[in-house]
């Protein structure tokens, strides 16, 4: 017999589930259940690529011995394990869902033991309830078996054992905690709630008293029922389905503890043969915005399990859907690589990409409620799918939504553009940090008063995105604080006018400025400040400048802005009027400072700053 230790992050690992799950120890069932489940699906692709047919049927049983001494035994005959398989997967957490776990968890949700509840924590669980577990394997392939023992303290120990089939058997020896689970109705009741869709059959052996016709109890008779429904849940029809089962399923599967916001269940006859079970989470998925996302989608080919490791499998836009495609077409030994040139996943992805979106639209026509709760939570995923899905382009503008100066809540593109007056010419937008400070943006003013509608942009991505795409339908999108804006409310005529008067003021605030801004320019939209900042219709904003820095991305040389003057302002006419080359040199970078941070952007030297403004006021 070997004795030995484990790597120390499992006995941490061991302490904290243990503590932190207690009020949920009952996962422990669906954990093992959903072990042997895989372990079954990894015997059957086996079987099925190597051309074996199953000798017999795969399935995994459950049995219990009441009494003192109570224990509960969970088996498989799926693809096992060898000596050095027991070392690697149960010695150490490398590999386990269980890291995974503990590494997702903020510590809100460690103190919260009703979340923890919902998480994929794994075999470690069994400790929960048990104060010694025996792990038995025999590999597929092999002929012999080890068993894996421990208490779930510091060590564990690994010796030769017996097993009649390829697989897996794990004794639990129940401790006070579990002794509860050594019970038909307990094991079935789990069963039932978490573990009904496993696609393989869970039979459970008892003992039942039996009874003669005055109701003594004559004997006991072994019985072994099976307890689950055990059809893979998308292959059923929807007239069969309720909501509930639709429901059950996706929470016992992604473990989440609420319902779905919605989902769409689909099969494709035709050309290519397919099934897909798609779900939208009511909450986006912590991960969402992680570069190492966890895909959501399981692949199926034929009922069989092959990955749900693909992030191919759907555009990343819509990384936060859950579900699965379960193909007829493709092969069952398809890799990686074959994926993903495979003309008939191609079809298949393009097909579910069509079929989301249209949903998505809708819900939107038909539940506006619902979709502005799905807005909430995945408008940034669709406007991601704006510059990576030209094919969509089109649909996903009519799914995106966007604050506005003109109503409370989201608005469409096509609602802002049926509130258009009669003689706008652009989509106007202002991008920025948030739309909440957007809305006291000075810029605003103008449009306010010629009840032009502004769209406000509040995320960070929005800048580019809206660059990118130019133009919906024929209306060209114009963000206001670019200098060209101004344009379209401007007669050329007026503009010169404008521009004589004021000619010495401007030329007297850009020669106190020198290169920090690339242009002065007089304005006739400023009526409550004293200047802003805009940029040149082609040179990145302010804010763009800021965030990519922000990225550590040196993409743009820095260009400098367009400071706007509003002449009709006390503190610029005081500049126009004066002829003390100190003052007009600090007022002259105080108004452009003072722009800037309305645009968040704060000063480079705010000692210099504040010396300037001290020196202003006191004159
Ligand atoms: P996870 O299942 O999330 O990887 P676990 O801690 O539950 O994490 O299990 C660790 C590993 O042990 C599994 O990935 C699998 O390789 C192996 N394993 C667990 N149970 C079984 C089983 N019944 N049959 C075969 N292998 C198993």
């Amino acid at each position: 017999m070997e004795k030995r230790q484990f790597k120390t992050e499992v006995s941490d690992l061991l302490h904290l589930i243990i503590h932190s799950l207690y009020s949920h120890k009952e996962i422990f069932l669906r954990e093992l259940v959903s072990n042997a489940s895989d372990a079954l699906d990894k015997a059957k692709y086996k079987m099925l690529t190597e051309g074996n047919s199953p000798d017999q049927e795969l399935r995994i049983d459950i049995s219990f011995t009441e009494g003192d001494k109570r224990t509960l035994t969970i088996s498989d005959n799926g693809i096992g394990m060898t000596h050095d398989e027991l070392n690697e997967n149960l010695g150490t957490i490398a590999h386990s869902g269980t890291k995974q776990f503990l590494a997702n968890l903020t510590q809100d949700q460690k103190q919260n033991s009703n979340l923890i509840g919902q998480f994929g924590v794994g075999f470690y669980s069994a400790f929960m309830v048990a104060d010694k577990v025996e792990v038995t394997s025999r590999a597929y392939g092999s002929t012999e078996a080890w068993k894996w023992s421990s208490d779930g303290h510091e060590k564990y120990t690994i010796e030769e054992a017996q097993l009649d089939h390829t697989g897996t058997q794990i004794v639990l020896y129940l401790n006070d905690e579990g002794k509860e689970y050594a019970n038909r109705w307990q094991i079935e009741q789990l069963i039932k709630q978490y573990s009904d869709h496993i696609a393989y059959p869970i039979f459970l052996a008892y003992d039942q008293n039996t009874y003669d016709d005055k109701y003594n109890v004559t004997g006991t008779e072994h019985k072994v029922e099976q307890i689950n429904t055990a059809a893979a849940l998308w292959t059923r029809s929807k007239s069969e389905l309720t909501e509930k089962d639709y429901n059950d399923f996706y929470k016992n599967s992604w473990y989440d503890t609420e319902d779905p916001l919605f989902y769409i269940h689909t099969k494709a006859e035709g050309a290519t043969e397919y099934t897909t079970l798609f779900y939208i989470p009511t909450k986006a998925p912590a991960d969402m915005y992680h570069a190492d996302y966890k895909s959501g989608v399981k692949l199926y080919v034929k009922r069989v399990y092959i990955t749900d490791d693909e992030k191919e499998l759907l555009p990343s836009y819509l990384r936060f859907v859950r579900g699965i495609i379960d193909s007829e077409d493709l092969p069952l030994n398809v890799s990686r690589e074959i994926l993903q040139q495979n003309r008939v996943m191609a079809n298949i992805r393009n097909a579910s990409v069509k079929k989301l979106l249209s949903e998505f639209k809708k819900l939107a026509d038909q539940n506006p409620d619902l979709y502005s709760k799905f807005i909430e939570q995945y408008n940034r995923p669709l406007k991601e799918g704006l510059y990576q899905d030209f094919a969509n382009r089109d649909e996903l503008l009519g799914l995106v939504r966007f604050k506005s100066t003109s109503v409370d809540g989201w608005t469409s593109l096509d609602a802002y553009k049926e509130r258009m007056t009669a003689d706008q010419k652009a989509i106007y937008y202002l991008a920025g940090a948030d739309s909440e400070a957007l809305k006291k943006s000075p810029l605003l003013a103008m449009y306010r008063e010629k009840g032009i509608e502004v769209l406000l942009m509040g995320d960070d991505i929005d800048d580019l995105v809206i660059s990118g795409v130019g133009k919906f339908k024929d209306l060209e999108f114009k963000a206001i604080n670019k200098s060209g804006a101004m344009d379209d409310f401007e007669s050329a005529d007026d503009k010169k006018k404008a521009e004589e008067e004021n000619k010495g003021l401007v030329e007297k605030v850009k020669k106190a400025l020198g290169d920090r801004v690339k242009e002065v320019k007089s304005s006739t939209r400023l009526s409550d400040v004293a200047a802003v900042v805009v940029t040149d219709d082609y040179d990145p904003t302010v804010r763009m400048q800021q965030l990519f820095k922000a990225m550590g991305q040196d993409t743009f040389e820095k260009v400098a802005p367009i400071l706007e003057i509003n002449p009709s302002d006390p503190f610029v006419k005081r500049i126009a009027d004066s002829s003390d080359d100190s003052f007009v040199s600090d007022a002259s970078s105080i108004l452009l400072d003072q722009a800037l941070i309305a645009e968040g952007v704060l000063p480079e030297d705010p000692a210099e700053f504040a010396a300037k403004l001290h020196r202003i006021l006191a004159q």
